[in-house]
């Protein structure tokens, strides 16, 4: 994979709009006929907000999915009711125009993987873990792929039958969801994905770790996975806040 695509301003459609719950949607973002744009899974766009001339209002926005999807990117977006640009996304009904610069960022991994990845998140910060995932999985990658995913309520996991297809069809790829507000009939893991760490992954050896969400999670994920003995170099992370 090249390392450095020169990003481009380019308008897109808005098309496909999902609620995810718990204030969460999915859009996609359509090219126009023709046109594509190459990125590295991890990377994300900046989304220009429609200020009156002068003044520029620009958000980041992971892209949620695999550079092999060539007319559209994925993004998930977390409402924030006080904020700019989501209330404006909310806004949304599909075949809206918005100018996007992309790809930018370098989180990413790297051209030859020789270790097995711990991808761990929380809420919209499982967008550029969908695009690697959903990339290195199809592409034939043969490591172990966990994705360790805490969202607050477990009927809004984002991409979540996604993920249970994904893990049928690919023996080598893991995913734990992990429930804060569990109602009573959830089974599965309850907690924050930080007490998680020690659990499935005292053991260290071969593996890299890649976080991504809001600091206090990052913080505490990194935490942990020093205590179980994951040297620093090994836990990579981006922040969205
Ligand atoms: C590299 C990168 C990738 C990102 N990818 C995504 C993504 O895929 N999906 C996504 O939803 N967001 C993502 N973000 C966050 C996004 O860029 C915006 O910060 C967020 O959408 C809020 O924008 P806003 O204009 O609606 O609110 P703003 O006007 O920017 O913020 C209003 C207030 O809310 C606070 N705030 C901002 N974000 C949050 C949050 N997530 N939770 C709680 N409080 C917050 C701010 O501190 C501020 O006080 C990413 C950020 C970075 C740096």
């Amino acid at each position: 994979m090249p390392n450095k695509i020169a990003p481009q301003i380019f308008e897109a459609t808005v098309r496909n709009i999902k609620d995810l719950g718990n204030d969460t949607k999915h859009f996609e973002l359509f090219y126009d006929p023709g046109k594509t744009m190459d990125f590295i899974p991890g990377q994300f766009v900046s989304v220009y907000y429609p200020e009156p001339a002068g003044k520029v209002v620009r958000r980041a926005y992971s892209i949620a999915s695999s550079p092999n999807v060539k007319d559209h990117v994925d993004l998930c977006l977390k409402l924030i009711p006080t904020g700019t640009m989501t209330p404006w996304f909310w806004t949304f009904k599909g075949d809206e125009r918005i100018k996007v610069q992309g790809p930018l960022g370098k989180f990413f991994l790297p051209d030859s993987i020789d270790f097995d990845i711990v991808f761990v998140a929380t809420g919209t910060g499982i967008a550029p873990f969908r695009s690697m995932v959903e990339t290195l999985l199809p592409d034939g990658f043969k490591g172990k792929i966990w994705v360790l995913f805490g969202a607050r309520y477990d009927n809004a996991i984002p991409y979540h039958e996604g993920w249970l297809d994904l893990e049928k069809k690919y023996p080598n790829f893991t995913y734990i969801p992990t429930i804060s507000r569990p109602r009573p009939e959830w089974k599965g893991e309850t907690g924050y994905v930080q007490t998680k760490i020690e659990k499935f992954f005292s053991d260290s050896t071969g593996k890299q770790v890649y976080i991504c969400g809001l600091n206090d999670m990052i913080q505490a994920v990194l935490e942990a996975c020093l205590k179980v003995g994951f040297p620093k170099e090994k836990v990579i992370f981006e922040r969205y806040d």
